[in-house]
């Protein structure tokens, strides 16, 4: 496994460190700010590479003054992912909204006991969408604000055939005719964890002062930790019990995925989606 840091800063409170990106060979992305003086600076780096532990100790020295924003994620080969029991799915290619798109983030239409401070929620309705997606090479896709990975029925057909279990196609709706879109579905678990978590110290968990759910940060550094537990043994796709996610109105279980689910992933080489191992313990 490979540690990566996103690190994001204002360019102008760093003026030499782009020159110094680019004498490593380290490539960033700048976006120009709101009032058009500054930029907004991002890179990509790993704990491996040499040029990291220079980094580093500006992180560390500056991270309080809130100059450099950081990031940390994991990358597995696929020989970690093959060789492990469970791993957890997500889906990138984020490029769509769901509809309507202008109440959605505020008063999502398709949830029940939403909780406006913290997020939590029951999905008791289908996903609405502008319009039929293009797919190209991509086999799957989630949306940018909100939660939810949506997939193709090429792809049920093949966990249909391969027996996986504890999955459900759930239609996505057209927003302005009301019926089922012919080839965007939600890959939906149909069963969660009963909690199985396993944290370390100094993790924070927030608990809703509103509904009182609780709430884990987002997994970042290493594999997941989770305990071996009896729905583990049920299905091959679940939902964690446990909701994740910073801060406010934003939060999702996360989609746990046996080995013969990964394999059958990988095996396919489907595009818009990353997987990470989970340690079982
Ligand atoms: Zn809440």
């Amino acid at each position: 496994m490979e540690i990566i840091h996103r690190v994001d800063y204002r360019d102008s409170w760093d003026k030499g460190l782009r020159n110094r990106l680019e004498r490593e060979n380290i490539k960033y992305k700048i976006s120009e700010d709101f009032n058009k003086k500054d930029g907004l600076v991002v890179f990509n780096i790993s704990e491996s590479h040499p040029y990291w532990n220079r980094i580093e100790k500006k992180l560390r020295g500056f991270l309080g003054w809130f100059v450099y924003g950081d990031t940390v994620d994991t990358c597995f080969s696929d020989a970690e992912i093959l060789n492990s029991e469970w791993s957890l799915l997500y889906a990138q290619n984020a490029k769509k909204y769901p509809e309507p798109f202008n109440t959605w983030s505020v008063n999502p239409n398709n949830y029940d006991q939403f909780c406006n401070k913290c997020g939590t929620h029951i999905q008791a309705r289908p996903f609405r969408i502008q319009k039929e997606t293009n797919w190209g090479n991509f086999h799957f896709f989630t949306f940018i604000i909100g939660v939810g990975i949506f997939t193709r029925k090429q792809v049920f057909d093949v966990f249909r055939r391969n027996r996986i279990r504890g999955v459900v196609r759930n239609d996505v709706l057209i927003n302005h005719t009301g019926k089922p879109a012919d080839d965007i579905f939600q890959l939906m678990p149909d069963r969660t964890t009963q909690g199985g978590l396993v944290i370390g110290e100094k993790v924070k968990v927030s608990t809703c002062r509103k509904c009182g759910n609780k709430k884990y940060p987002n997994h970042g550094r290493g594999a997941m930790k989770y305990r071996r537990e009896p729905r583990l043994k049920e299905a091959d796709i679940l939902y964690t019990n446990e909701w994740f996610g910073s801060g406010g109105r934003v939060a999702w279980r996360e989609i746990l995925i046996s080995n013969k689910v990964s394999r059958l992933i990988l095996e396919k080489g489907w595009k818009g989606i990353s997987l990470k191992a989970v340690e079982i313990v």
